[in-house]
């Protein structure tokens, strides 16, 4: 139950931002849609209307893209110096950094997530990301080298490589860390030199829209950074585009599969980040109270609504019994609240429509003869709650233990062997991220390369930085974000061959 210490009393600035009449960001400025039509926009936290956005029609698409267009061709942000590039997105950084509690509770009061995880996390560590691909503007270069094979007696050529920027690139962002992943879009596109359309998830529009303020108090040049809010179809009208030259995406296999297939059409490239079926492998020497700490902290930071998220937990038969006893406790034990409240460990999840596909996955895991030892049900409040749930009993070729149910919700089986445990963790589609629990280092050593999967923690889980690319295995994407090599994906190689 929320009290008056910890509860967060939202910001004049906050409800001024929410009740203001949000348009779409086009060419540096502010306009109406050509529709009319509004998108509803709730406080997950009490299932109530909050604010309405704009929902953008293909005109609307296709007016942000020709804008982020000319504003490339104009090399008004390709061609200036890398370092004015670089102070321009460090001011950025700057006014997100000095912004930082009003973005926070924007992101919580749309998203529904708690404030410590929006302050601490989605806002809290912006700045640090932002300077540090903000810095790797100034550090794009090519190579330089001398052709392999004389092709013609006596003559001599030499040959470099120039990365160039793409182009337009359009970004789609998700709804589980809203402005955190929109800006692991924008920022790398932005500092190899392209412009950019970003569309974020219709359900969790509110602190993109702050950003693209932010963006052009920085003095992004107008046209750079546009922002447009709608559905689905106002993504799909970006993936058509023919000035788009790049898609980034992160969100569901199927909506990544069908960007893959329009993509095809005109080999428009993309980077997709999609979900995961994550396993942690609990081995025997695991103690067991970092083990069940490790498996709420990877299972429910966000409410589960993560992809890295370990969903699937594997436990030596050793530590099973003891291991689900004390995770059922533990999770019947979390405090539920609003995400303002800062006591509260579990929040709403992100819709209604959210709500009951997790609820759907927990009934069909109940008639597939599964058993649910914590939480299983929504609780009776206003709001788009639902119990942290504990599954056992489940195997692996039920839906509950292959689809993804971003949610608060982790099954949990035992293994006997390390070669079970390894096929088991691999027994999936997708292969974003895994972690192991032991502190035994050779088989650390032995099992890591075996897992089949982007990241693989040891014992810890859903951490990433800046400088750790981070991607997926098989269907959980294509392409890697962070690093020193994350521009890569928003430049072409050209070739540069000299005879002289
Ligand atoms: P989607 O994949 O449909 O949505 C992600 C983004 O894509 C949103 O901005 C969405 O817009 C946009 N979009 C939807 N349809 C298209 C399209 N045809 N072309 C281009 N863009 C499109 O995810 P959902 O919101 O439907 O969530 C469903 C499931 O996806 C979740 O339950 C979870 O399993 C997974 N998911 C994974 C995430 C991850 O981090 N990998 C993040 C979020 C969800 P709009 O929301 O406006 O429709």
């Amino acid at each position: 139950m929320a009290t008056a210490q910890s509860y967060v009393t939202p910001l004049g600035a906050v409800s001024a931002f929410i009740g203001h009449d949000h348009g779409l960001f086009i060419d540096g400025d502010w306009r109406a849609a050509a529709s009319p039509e509004r998108i509803n926009v709730f406080d997950p936290a009490t299932g109530e209307p909050i604010t309405t956005v704009a929902n953008a029609s293909a005109d609307d698409v296709d007016q942000a893209v020709r804008a982020a267009h000319r504003a490339f061709e104009s090399g008004v942000w390709t061609a200036i110096a890398p370092a004015e590039r670089e102070r321009l997105l460090l001011r950025f950084a700057d006014l997100v950094e000095a912004n930082a509690e009003e973005l926070a509770q924007i992101e919580t009061l749309n998203q529904g997530k708690s404030i410590n995880i929006s302050r601490f996390v989605d806002v809290g560590g912006a700045p640090a990301y932002m300077r540090y691909v903000a810095g790797l503007t100034t550090k794009i270069t090519g190579e330089t080298f001398d052709v392999s094979i004389g092709a013609i007696p006596g003559a001599r050529f030499t040959a470099s490589t120039r990365r160039e920027p793409i182009g337009v690139v359009g970004a789609i962002a998700p709804w589980n860390f809203p402005m955190m992943i929109g800006l692991w879009k924008i920022m790398p596109a932005l500092a190899a030199g392209c412009t950019v359309v970003l569309k974020p998830s219709e359900v969790t529009p509110l602190t993109s829209l702050r950003l693209a303020s932010l963006a052009k108090e920085a003095g992004l040049p107008a046209g750079v950074l546009n922002v447009i809010t709608g559905d689905g179809k106002a993504g799909k009208a970006l993936v058509d585009h023919p000035l788009v030259a790049k898609i980034t995406f992160t969100g569901s296999t199927a909506t990544g599969k069908a960007i893959a297939r329009s993509a095809s059409d005109r080999l428009l490239r993309t980077s997709l980040e999609l979900g995961g079926k994550n396993p942690a492998i609990f081995l025997a020497d695991a103690p067991i109270e970092q083990a069940v700490q490790g498996a709420i902290l990877g299972g429910f930071f966000n409410n589960g609504q993560v992809c890295a998220a370990s969903s699937r937990l594997y436990v030596a038969r050793a530590i099973y019994d003891p291991f689900v006893k004390a995770l059922a406790e533990a999770v019947d034990g979390m405090t539920m609240g609003p995400g303002l409240d800062t006591a509260a460990q579990i929040n709403p999840v992100v819709s209604a429509q959210h709500r009951a596909k997790i609820l759907e996955h927990v009934t069909r895991a109940r008639q597939d003869g599964a058993e649910i030892v914590a939480g299983g049900e929504s609780p009776e409040r206003a709001g788009f709650y639902v119990r942290p749930t504990v599954v056992v009993g489940a195997a692996s070729h039920l839906a509950i233990s292959r689809q993804e149910v971003f949610g608060p919700l982790v099954t949990v089986a035992p293994f006997d062997d390390e070669d079970e445990a390894i096929r088991l963790a691999n027994d999936t589609e997708m292969g974003l991220t895994a972690s192991l629990w032991t502190n035994d280092l050779k088989k650390t050593m032995d099992l890591v390369p075996r897992i089949k999967a982007g990241t693989v923690w040891v014992n810890c889980h859903n951490l990433i930085d800046p400088n750790m690319p981070f991607g997926g295995y098989k269907e959980s994407g294509i392409g890697r974000d962070f690093g020193i090599h994350s521009l890569d994906g928003y430049s072409e190689v050209k070739s540069v061959c000299i005879a002289h």
